[in-house]
């Protein structure tokens, strides 16, 4: 399911969690060298992903959260 990134948040860890349209959230890892997102340890970074549109596999699983 496509879910657009309304915000972020930081997990307990300091993961970086994009928050989507649906409720869901996705982790959106920077962990070099496997995983380069160094826009996601930005503000400004952050701000210029809202509105991407991410495939949310939990609506795909579970279907959208109750709330
Ligand atoms: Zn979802």
């Amino acid at each position: 399911m496509k879910r657009k990134i309304v915000g972020f948040h930081q997990d307990e860890e300091g993961h970086w969690v994009a928050e989507l349209d649906c409720g869901h959230g996705q982790h959106v890892r920077h962990n070099p060298p496997w995983m380069t997102r160094l826009w996601v340890i930005t503000p400004q970074g952050r701000e210029s992903r809202l509105g991407v549109v991410l495939e949310c596999k939990k609506c795909d699983d579970e279907g959208p959260p109750a709330t």
